[in-house]
């Protein structure tokens, strides 16, 4: 662990106290700190600001696993770092596209019973002989938003993108040597056009790396069209906000898990018949969730995929579009089929936070830190591994919830 306070750690670096009494004093502010010291000592001068003004007692943030150097990229005005405790679950067996045989899912989370729920699911799909899981689709997405005159001059940008692909494409792709850019779908509202520009972003989540390409691809249509760019994100991606858009078309990765479950394992382990676990499903993760006009159809996706997120270093904030979920489940002959289908699961095992260390170690646990061979295949493999813990989850919490309704049933009707 790194004592950001001492300088013998860090060689010739500022003091923090007399660096916080030159930001108090007005000789510079709170983000300047980082222009007159090393990240470190400037990150402990703001820990004493903080303390002095507020009264909190800042230890425990300051004492962190990273070096401040390498944080960067990742956060401004560094004040130390917040810990969250990670679990494990699983062994998971699992046949993907990408991934193929058993894997331990790291999960960092403070909802006790989280972890516990997703091993009894993974437990589950182990007795079953694991589960299949595949990516489909792979889209991260940016729609810039255009001002034109009117409709006849919609019409005129929309056709002059359909005809012009392979010019935005290169606009595009000069920006990035890992980017593709496979589709631009245009779509008009009176005189705004926006155009939804979909890449294959390899192992990159691809949201830094598609704004950069859509920007250039952009200063095309501005310099070919009448069109003038407003905004280089129209909402239209759609980022961070719930969407139908990314349940139907996807975002970043769409991934399906599915498995077949004998019925004397789901009695067995469920502690209740495959009967009453599909009555759960479509009950509550398909009526209710239809009735609440809900985007998840889903019992905790978003459990999963927000503690996976938090370990492996992904944009957390994307757990909004990785809840986009839909869990199916069936009576086969003496079986209980189930799958969870997540459309826009946004993902990558290079850059944002995945080389902070912790969450690196995180992704190497699972065997897909960094560049995949081909480009692409350790994101699919870690989609693929989050899509199979979401379905243990699911499994586990509808079994939960259909046991206990059982043994509810029994006390009543016992009574
Ligand atoms: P990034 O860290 O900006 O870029 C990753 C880069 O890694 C790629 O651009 C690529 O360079 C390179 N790379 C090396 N090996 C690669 C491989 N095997 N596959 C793909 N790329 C490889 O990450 P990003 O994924 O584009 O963006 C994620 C970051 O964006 C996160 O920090 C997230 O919080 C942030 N974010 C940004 C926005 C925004 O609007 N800008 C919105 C939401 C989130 P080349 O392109 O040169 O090939």
């Amino acid at each position: 662990m790194t004592d950001v306070d001492d300088p013998a750690d860090h060689g010739d670096v500022a003091d923090p106290t007399e660096l916080a009494e030159r930001v108090r004093d007005g000789e510079f502010r709170l983000h300047e700190l980082d222009d007159h010291a090393d990240r470190a000592s400037a990150a402990a001068a703001r820990r004493r600001l903080l303390e002095a003004e507020t009264g909190a007692d800042l230890d425990a943030v300051g004492g962190y696993a990273f070096d401040a150097a390498d944080t960067e990229g990742n956060v401004e005005n560094l004040l130390g770092a917040v810990q969250v405790p990670m679990g494990v679950a699983g062994p998971l067996p699992i046949d993907g596209g990408a991934v193929s045989g058993e894997r331990y899912l790291p999960l960092a989370t403070t909802e006790g019973a989280l972890v516990a729920s997703v091993n009894r699911g993974c437990g589950v799909i182990r007795a079953a002989g694991g589960a299949s899981a595949r990516v489909l689709k792979s889209r991260m997405t940016r729609a810039p938003v255009f001002r034109v005159a009117g409709v006849g001059e919609a019409e005129r940008v929309v056709e002059w993108v359909r005809n012009h692909r392979e010019t935005l494409r290169e606009a595009a792709e000069s920006t990035t040597s890992h980017g593709e850019l496979v589709d631009v779908t245009p779509y008009v509202v009176g005189d705004s056009v926006f155009l939804r520009f979909g890449y294959d972003t390899k192992d990159a989540m691809g949201m830094n790396m598609a704004t950069i390409a859509t920007q250039a691809a952009s200063e095309v249509v501005e310099r070919e069209t009448p069109a003038a760019l407003v905004a280089l994100s129209g909402n239209l991606c759609t980022d961070k906000k719930p969407a139908a858009i990314n349940a139907v078309e996807g975002r970043g990765r769409s991934v399906v898990a599915d498995v077949e479950i004998p019925a004397a394992v789901v009695e067995e382990r469920l502690h209740a018949p495959p009967a009453a676990i599909a009555e759960v499903n479509t009950r509550k993760n398909h009526l209710g969730s239809a009735k609440a006009s809900s985007l998840g159809f889903n019992a905790q996706a978003a459990n999963v995929v927000a503690a996976a997120f938090l370990a492996t270093g992904q944009d957390a904030a994307q757990v909004v579009e990785g809840a986009n979920a839909i869990t199916s489940v069936e009576v086969r002959k003496r079986a209980l089929y189930a799958s969870v289908s997540l459309a826009s699961l946004e993902v990558g095992t290079v850059g944002g936070g995945t080389t902070l260390p912790t969450q690196s170690e995180a992704l190497s646990v699972l065997g897909v830190g960094g560049g995949g061979d081909p480009p692409g295949a350790n994101a699919d493999a870690l989609a693929e591994v989050i899509a199979a813990g979401a379905l243990a989850g699911e499994l586990s919490l509808l079994g939960a919830l259909a046991s206990s309704n059982l043994a509810s049933a029994h006390e009543q009707l016992g009574r």
